[in-house]
């Protein structure tokens, strides 16, 4: 079994469409696994979830897919993504926000943990200190994990001898084996990429090998961007798809 691991897809359907295209290309649509923020910030989320959808697809929930369902309060976020979150929420219908709604917090899924955040608190922290991976290395109940919330594809590896977890940023092509080490894995996102490469980020995970593969796929920003121009979305919002930040 092969399934494309998508993040932060968050409303973007021209990045969602090049990922879906690049891991069809490879047979790695039997399933897809999302780590959450399905909606927000972009200007596409009934599109996206359509396309999403149509496959044999799992995912928890995020901060951005609580706050569009009123499951969190918008003012915890900055004015641009509060204002993006009200725009995505007029946009669903309400079959679509009781889907959004039912999401889970976590999945296992084979011996893979799937959590936005982290697993001791799902929603909101980001997975980017050696503390964060401590945390998240205790409260693992499978050797392997995946995240996603920073936008940013990174990995921790637990050390044997107790010291503290390596890790490093993930490559276009790094491909990770599924062995004796504990691993935390996050993509990096989909809809809106921070590590400063634009291109959209996603990986594809192989049950038999026993690996996980990440990539970067460019797509088509201008398309996304006119289309959140015409919404009148915040231009801030806008203009980091160009940056990948
Ligand atoms: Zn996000």
């Amino acid at each position: 079994m092969r399934a494309a691991i998508l993040t932060d897809i968050h409303s973007n359907l021209a990045a969602l469409e090049a990922v879906l295209a690049h891991a069809e290309a490879q047979n790695a649509l039997d399933q897809i696994w999302s780590m959450g923020d399905l909606v927000g910030y972009g200007p596409q989320p009934s599109e996206c979830l359509a396309q999403l959808r149509q496959y044999e697809f799992q995912s928890v929930t995020g901060n951005h897919d609580l706050a569009v369902v009123g499951g969190i309060d918008t003012r915890l976020f900055n004015p641009a993504a509060a204002a993006a979150n009200h725009w995505n929420a007029d946009r669903i219908n309400d079959e679509e926000r009781q889907y959004i709604k039912a999401l889970p917090r976590t999945l296992v899924l084979d011996d893979i943990s799937l959590v936005h955040g982290s697993l001791r608190d799902p929603v909101w922290e980001y997975m980017f200190t050696l503390e964060a991976a401590i945390g998240q290395f205790q409260q693992m109940t499978t050797p392997f994990s995946l995240v996603g919330h920073t936008h940013v594809p990174l990995i921790f590896a637990e050390q044997e001898d107790g010291g503290p977890p390596e890790y490093w940023q993930l490559e276009d092509g790094e491909l990770i084996e599924l062995g004796d080490r504990r691993l935390i894995m996050n993509p990096g996102g989909v809809g809106q990429p921070r590590d400063g490469d634009p291109r959209a980020a996603y990986a594809v995970y192989d049950s038999e090998a026993r690996t996980i593969a990440f990539h970067r796929v460019g797509y088509d920003i201008e398309r996304t961007q006119a289309i959140m121009t015409e919404a009148g979305l915040p231009a801030s919002l806008i203009s980091r798809l160009t940056r990948g930040r």
